[in-house]
């Protein structure tokens, strides 16, 4: 036990998706657990922070950080996990890029404080309190962690020396990502653990596509029965794939779904949104203006679509208090 390497798996921001990614590797898991001495995993085992206090910097081998940094408790846990760790693992889209949870940068701490505890149909709060960081009851004072204005990758916050996108991650992989730390067989700093080209790529839809397509009609996938076959794109379908990193295993669009680009921009790639917008707009055949307007106009939330798992590493900017967001 004492030669095994230590392991921390840690969630941050997150919706328990990615440390159910770690149950189901099944199997593997049990290798893993043979292999590795877990330290700390609330999901799964009932550990003490202090236990992890209480540990030499640099003591644990490995930290696997799921979610983005959205409160005060998720910084003080990452920053703390980065000191007790030799290796920190940004695991899963919403650590890695700010995830779903980064489409929160649309709107103010305000307004979604107003949403949640007072404006939502469903709230019941006849005086309006909203939470605060110190509340005094009976002589005690309870504690919140405090709310931050903006959701934070883990790299904003922390120095992370890998990156395992997806969401969650494929069990592929996660398996490979562990036995690498585990052999000591890495790759440098600041690596993305999954392959380097872009979807379309591997994409078994590509060889169908057409040598030169045109796209006169945006279409949402629930709007028409889409064609298990034929890349999405050549349908008038948006698919994020000219945009996003492979990996993935294509379970989206084996189940005939469109990407939606969890796996983050390949590299080289600054901005997924201006990337996938540049690969779609040259795609778009129109005769005049009006009629290309119309085209982009039927994109239902572009800046939700194209930045889904992305905003807060993206050079949209974000709703400032009293400013209208920035195009
Ligand atoms: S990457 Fe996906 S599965 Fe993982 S915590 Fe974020 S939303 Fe959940
Ligand atoms: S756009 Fe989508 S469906 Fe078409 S080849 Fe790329 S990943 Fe496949």
């Amino acid at each position: 036990m004492a030669n095994k390497p230590k392991v921390a798996i840690y969630w941050l921001g997150a919706c328990a998706g990615c440390d159910e990614a770690i149950v189901d590797l099944n199997e593997a898991i049990l290798q893993v657990v043979e292999t590795v001495e877990i330290v700390l995993w609330p999901l799964a085992m009932d550990f003490k922070y202090d236990r992890i206090e209480a540990m030499g910097d640099e003591e644990i081998t490995l930290s696997i950080l799921t979610g983005s940094v959205r409160n005060s408790d998720h910084e003080e846990m990452a920053r703390l996990l980065r000191k007790k760790s030799k290796l920190v693992l940004a695991f899963g889209a919403c650590a890695c890029f700010g995830g779903t949870a980064g489409l929160a940068n649309f709107k103010t701490r305000e307004d979604i404080f107003n949403w949640v505890y007072r404006d939502a149909p469903t709230v019941v709060n006849p005086e309006t309190k909203f939470p605060q960081t110190e509340t005094r009851i009976n002589g005690k004072i309870l504690t919140l962690p405090e709310f931050y204005d903006h959701v934070y990758t883990l790299n904003q916050i922390i120095d992370v020396d890998f990156y395992l996108p997806g969401c969650p991650p494929p069990p592929d992989l996660i398996a490979n990502a562990v036995n690498a730390v585990v052999s000591g067989d890495l790759p440098p700093k600041g690596s993305t653990l999954a392959p380097r080209s872009a979807l379309c790529d591997t994409c078994s839809r590509n060889k169908k596509k057409p040598s030169r397509m045109e796209i006169r009609q945006i279409k949402r996938i629930h709007e028409v029965e889409a064609d298990p076959d034929s890349c999405f794109l050549a349908q008038g379908i948006i698919c994020l794939g000219p945009a996003t990193r492979s990996g993935c295993g294509e379970t989206c669009i084996k189940t005939n779904i469109p990407c939606r680009g969890c796996f983050g921009p390949p590299p080289g790639v600054v901005g997924a949104g201006p990337k996938y917008l540049s690969a779609l707009t040259s795609l778009i055949k129109a005769e005049t203006d009006e009629d290309i307007r119309e085209i982009i106009d039927s994109i239902d939330d572009p800046a939700g679509y194209f930045y889904r798992f992305t905003e807060p590493t993206s050079i949209l900017g974000r709703k400032m208090p009293g400013k209208q967001m920035e195009e």
